[in-house]
């Protein structure tokens, strides 16, 4: 499989020359498994460019969708997504649900009047919505197996594994460790990120915070770059990709942690790679 990345940000996109190198999208990574079919994680703003691209291949589109949560950054890009206003395209939703709104409902909403002038349904493609909770298999992707774990973020956030072929690709966006202080809490119990990610041939977790930022960050529900790279060792993955950089994070920033990083990496003995997701990045596994 070949995963891409369109759009690495967190929160907000952040355009500019500040953050040329990085990418000012909001998150959105395409998946491309070898026999041609096309995953999507999460609908940013990443997913226009995404869309472009994917108009330019012959043929009818197919696409599934994979949404961690209804955040904004993680589908305000659907509305721009152009294959979905083909008649011939077919499009498959999963997600979170929050009752006792599903999840079309959800997408529907962003694209009511007054916040975009074209319905969701008035877009030709053809969708379906499929909800997903914690614990729970799909193998509506032909030969895949893409499982699901609860992530600790304020509203329900999911986790997706991905195997296919002996390949494991897990992408793990908008968590924070579960701490000691209540307001870190959002899930009941803590997450079982660290046995969903084992031995992931890719992990792309948030990393939005230094170590400086986080305690005034507490409770935002994400991580620090040094909490992504635990996360890595004690899973025990083949590489790491830092992911949900911070809208006010510039290049040089990003680039201080990844120093940062490569110096924890030393220190520790561990034994994975990494690298700082950049938007156009493209893994083969
Ligand atoms: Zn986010
Ligand atoms: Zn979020």
């Amino acid at each position: 499989m070949q995963v891409t990345f369109r759009g690495t940000r967190g929160s907000i996109p952040a355009p500019g020359p500040q953050t040329a190198r990085y990418g000012g999208n909001t998150s959105c990574v395409d998946v491309r498994l070898d026999d041609g079919t096309m995953l999507i994680f999460d609908a940013g703003t990443g997913i226009r460019t995404l869309g472009g691209a994917m108009m330019a291949e012959p043929g009818p589109i197919e696409a599934y969708i994979f949404l961690t949560h209804m955040h904004w950054d993680h589908i305000q890009g659907l509305p721009f997504f152009t294959p979905a206003f083909l008649d011939t395209t077919r499009l498959h939703f999963f997600g979170p649900e929050e009752p006792p709104l599903t999840l079309e409902q959800v997408l529907c909403d962003q694209m009511r009047r007054p916040y975009y002038p074209i319905p969701m349904h008035a877009m030709a493609g053809r969708m379906d919505f499929t909800a997903m909770t914690e614990g729970s298999v799909s193998h509506a992707v032909p030969g895949a197996a893409i499982e699901v774990c609860e992530l600790n973020h304020p509203g329900k956030t999911l986790g997706f594994r991905v195997e296919v072929d002996n390949k494991v690709f897990v992408y793990a966006t908008d968590n924070e460790p579960f701490g000691s202080d209540p307001v870190t809490q959002h899930l009941v119990s803590p997450s079982r990120l660290v046995e969903f990610a084992r031995g992931a041939d890719l992990l792309i977790q948030d990393a939005q915070y230094t170590q400086q930022e986080y305690p005034q960050r507490l409770g935002w529900g994400h991580s620090t770059h040094i909490d992504a790279l635990k996360l890595a060792r004690d899973a025990g993955v083949k590489q790491l990709a830092l992911y949900h950089h911070d809208p006010t994070h510039s290049d040089a920033d990003i680039d201080r942690m990844v120093a940062q990083c490569q110096a924890w990496i030393k220190k520790h003995k561990a034994r994975f790679t990494f690298f700082a997701a950049a938007e156009g990045d493209c893994v083969a596994l």
